[in-house]
């Protein structure tokens, strides 16, 4: 073989160095801008079982896009024939190149231009070689197929699944052109070079075939090498600035977030990593519910990580309603919600939001605290169900905030005052462990949220009052009777896909109604959501309009909710009856069903129910 060396590989090489050194600073800042908590969860990481976990899912989901099949098979096949397509062919031309140089070391460009060094004699000197280039052949064609998706995606997305597609920015217009004229660029090389040569097997033999019929390859060899190395090199040149920087940027994502690595305020090189990783593939604009609503508006979670990624204002960012549709679809585990929540700073924006000071609690020695929730004082039903099911399952409960003078914090912190729900919430802790109880309900799926995640409530159970219901009815602490009525159930964000409250809102509607509801934790949002904060009241009552059509299709007898805010926001778009699942519960209760003798016990679920 001739010396392995064409000055046409220098344009790639050039390319492909730009990318590498990017890809190196960008692994040095991510690593270097988490705080040592984060660190040390990356050098852990690094030495456990959680590393090949890591490589599993890397290979799964940035080859072979498991999570995309799963949504969309087409849209699957597509991102799959393209990311697993190409990665083989680097893999096999290394293989290929590696036995026949014998060399491990080779420069990265005799691999990416074999068939040029070796187009392959025309009687295989290995038994092997036919092979190679029967695979080589094989993948070409799965990467062109997929290819051809992606260009059917861009024109006509609906034929791909996809109602919607991201609107591309010019440079990434450009990286996309030099993305899908690569395939075909090295199609007509290769298969010039074996036309030229009598050789190829299925796809580039027939083709070069073809091409010495018609006229004589030998003089286009060079010319197609160069062009197929240009390309590469544009695009390898773009790829730091364009939505394609999240191909090296995603594995990277999966190994630290395997590792424990989330966002925060303290890491936020780790919010960088994620904007990165955001591929910019459009599966969040069909799950947004603001896209029918807001056409030509971009508000969604690509346009949102693309204006960051760039270093610019992200667009309607106070419109978003932080339902999490987005996140629970990205493909990618994009952490879009908390991202999205550090990027609200104080700016007085949601200062519209201020709610009442706090009212100290001392000194209530009971078993069960009910916290309504403030949203819950403006559906004052919810209030009175809850009572009549607490008294009678017979439980020693206190109304924490009868007052309605209380606020648990967190539509402050979506609003982006997290300096007052931080005092908010310190004082509710304090307040709360000093009652000595050891149970919390709350009606309000938002308390709920925050309660769960960030309150420090050592020895005090939270729950849902939907999930303190199904207990109860579990525990015969009191009976219902069949309404004899169908229902549909809206899953509220924050308790569905939010907190994954998903079994007991089931069980007690499923004992009310004679409907088969079975949450899925992929709930529409009403458009209440207080993450909202700018959005006009017309577009979030569109919103809810479209949930509630949706949700009733069937034309159930009643809608049920679990949330004060959904149901307040249901209430005026649709002709339904719309009922929380407490004032479901508290309607349908039988009377006196609650059982005396299980009273004398002390301790039930983890909690007193009765002294
Ligand atoms: S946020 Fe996720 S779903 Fe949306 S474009 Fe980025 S990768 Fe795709
Ligand atoms: S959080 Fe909800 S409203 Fe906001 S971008 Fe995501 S899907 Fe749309």
């Amino acid at each position: 073989m001739e010396k392995l060396f064409d000055p046409f590989v220098l344009l790639f090489t050039a390319g492909f160095s730009v990318t590498g050194i990017w890809f190196i600073y960008k692994v040095y800042r991510w690593l270097a801008g988490l705080s040592s908590a984060d660190r040390s969860l990356v050098f852990h990481g690094v030495f456990s079982a959680r590393l090949w976990k890591a490589l599993i899912e890397t290979i799964s989901e940035s080859l072979i896009h498991r999570k995309v099949f799963s949504r969309n098979p087409r849209l699957g096949y597509m991102h799959m024939s393209l990311a697993f397509g190409w990665f083989m062919l680097i893999l096999i031309g290394n293989i290929e190149s590696t036995w026949y140089t014998g060399d491990l070391f080779k420069p990265i460009y005799v691999s990416v231009f074999w068939r040029f060094f070796d187009p392959g004699p025309a009687f295989p000197r290995a038994a092997w070689q036919p092979g190679f280039a029967f695979i080589m052949d094989l993948f070409l064609l799965l990467v062109l197929s997929g290819l051809l998706f992606a260009i059917v995606k861009r024109f006509r997305s609906r034929l791909v699944g996809l109602k919607r597609t991201t609107r591309q920015q010019p440079v990434d217009r450009l990286a996309l052109t030099a993305l899908w004229l690569i395939f075909p660029a090295r199609l007509i090389a290769e298969s010039m070079t074996c036309g030229a040569h009598g050789t190829g097997s299925f796809l580039t033999g027939t083709l070069g075939h073809l091409f010495s019929f018609a006229f004589s390859p030998s003089p286009l060899v060079l010319p197609t090498w160069w062009f197929y190395s240009f390309i590469l090199s544009s695009f390898f040149f773009l790829l730091p600035f364009t939505r394609y920087a999240h191909i090296p940027s995603e594995p990277v994502l999966i190994f630290l977030r395997r590792f424990g690595v989330r966002v925060s305020i303290e890491s936020p090189s780790f919010t960088d990593l994620n904007l990165h990783a955001c591929s910019s593939c459009g599966i969040c604009l069909d799950a947004c519910q603001l896209s029918e609503v807001m056409p030509g508006k971009q508000v969604q979670s690509n346009y949102f990580n693309r204006a960051l990624r760039n270093g610019a204002n992200p667009p309607h960012q106070w419109d978003c309603l932080l339902c999490g549709r987005c996140g629970s679809a990205c493909p990618v585990g994009v952490e879009l919600i908390p991202i999205r929540q550090l990027q609200r700073p104080d700016t007085g924006i949601g200062r519209g939001l201020q709610l009442p000071g706090l009212v100290g609690k001392n000194g209530h020695k009971v078993t069960i605290l009910y916290f309504a929730g403030c949203m819950t004082h403006l559906t004052p039903g919810i209030i009175s169900s809850m009572r009549k099911i607490f008294d009678q399952s017979g439980a020693s409960w206190h109304f924490f905030d009868a007052d309605g003078q209380n606020c648990c914090g967190r539509p402050l912190k979506l609003a982006g005052q997290t300096q007052a729900a931080s005092e908010l919430k310190k004082k509710l802790e304090q307040d709360f462990l000093r009652s000595g109880a050891g149970l919390l309900v709350t009606s309000c799926p938002i308390c709920f949220r925050i309660f769960n995640e960030e309150y420090r409530l050592p020895g005090m159970r939270v729950l849902h009052h939907s999930q303190y219901i199904s207990e109860l009815l579990e525990w015969k602490r009191i009976k219902v009777g069949p309404s004899g009525l169908s229902a549909a159930y809206h899953e509220p964000c924050e308790l569905g896909r939010g907190s994954g409250i998903l079994v007991e809102p089931g069980l007690v509607i499923r004992s009310l109604f004679h409907s088969d509801v079975t949450p899925s934790g992929e709930g529409l949002c009403c458009g209440g959501s207080l993450g909202g904060v700018a959005l006009e009241p017309e577009v979030r009552k569109a919103v809810a309009r479209g949930a509630a059509e949706q949700l009733t299709v069937n034309h159930p007898d009643v809608l049920i909710t679990a949330c004060p805010l959904c149901k307040k926001t249901f209430k005026p778009v649709t002709s339904i009856p719309v009922q929380d699942i407490a004032e479901a519960t508290a309607h349908y209760l039988i009377a006196g069903s609650s059982m005396p003798e299980r009273r004398k016990s002390t301790k039930v679920l983890g909690y007193e129910i009765n002294k």
